[in-house]
């Protein structure tokens, strides 16, 4: 049985890979800050899973080199998932650059030392579509990089994820030639939460079914499943082909209303916002609530990319939007989230 890794293994996207990893019939060893969390990890699993699910978690922050040359020991494959994603913006982008950046530097050279067949990386549509300004092409593709230095068109997180996936391809073309990576871009994602301890991504879901906002921001987002992203992950390890290759993971685009539609009509008992707001009270009404900050510069414009290399290459047909979000607004419902 071959075992891998997967960093950050307490995570929403990370959870739904280590339960598919085991499906595939691959041991399973995962990091998180603290073994203190692995029991109530694997109780969340075993619940979603419907049988016993017992992972070894090895301690490893992104931010200290203790415990990453153990937790890649005796392992074929390295699932490089845990990077910052904070719901709000922190002080210093620093926060999120040097843990992102340094911590994935840490995990290749742990993986490159102990001779790991291939590491997967989590990167994101932030290192592919920001920092643009005008001049962001209509549709972006794998080619396409973000500008992190354009502070304007821009955020924390994505500043950290762009510079995170730049450090790693740098790594494996130079000082760790040999050592094969492949990486995945996904845009938002969504889909089931196995616990009320859910990814900032699903605020997405979570805030308009708590009635918190009164209408939507004009903000659209590329939307995928989790449930895709984590075989895209598994697929981007096995295939061959995906060697050297960065894969947008993303389905349908979809404007906030759109999305509060899709809501409204699979939860008719809720008040569901309608509408759009003016993005200048959008801007104002950030000022109370942080997480709203970060999707700013993206008021108004709409993103447009391509996923031929995720079907072509990964062979992955992405679940339909509008069933990533029920199956998100059932799930929050479900744990008591919301
Ligand atoms: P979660 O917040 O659920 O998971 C993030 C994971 O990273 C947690 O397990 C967290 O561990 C870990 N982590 C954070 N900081 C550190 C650190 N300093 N050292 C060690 N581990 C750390 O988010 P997601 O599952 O959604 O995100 C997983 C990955 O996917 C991230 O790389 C994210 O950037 C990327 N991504 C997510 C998208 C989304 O829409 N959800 C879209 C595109 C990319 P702990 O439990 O200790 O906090």
């Amino acid at each position: 049985m071959e075992k891998v890794l997967v960093t950050g293994a307490t995570g929403f996207i990370a959870s739904h890979l280590i339960l598919q990893l085991i499906e595939r019939g691959y041991e399973v060893r995962g990091t998180a800050r603290s073994t203190d969390k692995a029991a109530r990890l694997n109780e969340i699993l075993s619940d979603y899973a419907g049988k016993p699910v017992a992972i070894e978690i090895v301690a490893a922050d992104l931010s200290k080199d203790e415990g990453w040359a153990e937790a890649v020991k005796g392992v074929s494959y390295v699932q490089h998932v845990a990077s910052p994603f904070p719901a709000e913006t922190p002080k210093s982008a620093d926060e999120l650059i040097i843990p992102a950046r340094d911590g994935a530097l840490r995990v290749l050279k742990a993986a490159k030392a102990e001779g790991v067949k291939r590491v997967v990386m989590t990167s994101s549509m932030a290192a592919i579509g920001y920092g643009w300004g005008d001049k962001r092409p209509d549709t972006l593709s794998e080619v396409h990089w973000s500008n992190a230095d354009n502070l304007n068109d821009n955020t924390a997180y994505a500043r950290s994820k762009t510079i995170a996936e730049k450090a790693a391809w740098d790594y494996v073309t130079g000082e760790g030639a040999g050592l094969e990576l492949a990486v995945i871009n996904p845009v938002a994602v969504l889909g089931p939460a196995m616990s009320k301890d859910v990814s900032s991504s699903l605020q997405l879901v979570s805030q308009p079914l708590e009635g918190k906002l009164p209408a939507f921001p004009k903000l659209s987002f590329g939307i995928i499943d989790v449930r895709d992203v984590a075989r895209a992950h598994i697929e981007a390890m096995v295939r061959p082909e995906a060697v050297g290759e960065r894969f947008i993971c993303g389905g349908d685009v979809l404007w906030m209303d759109e999305m509060g539609e899709v809501l409204r009509n699979a939860f008719p008992d809720r008040k569901i916002p309608k509408g759009t707001l003016p993005n200048w009270l959008v801007r104002l009404f950030a000022q109370l609530n942080p997480p709203l900050k970060q999707v700013l510069p993206e008021l108004g414009k709409k993103r447009g990319y391509t996923n031929e290399k995720l079907k072509t290459v990964l062979g992955i047909e992405p679940i339909p939007a509008d069933e990533a979000i029920i199956a998100s607004a059932k799930s929050l419902i479900e744990v008591g989230a919301v």
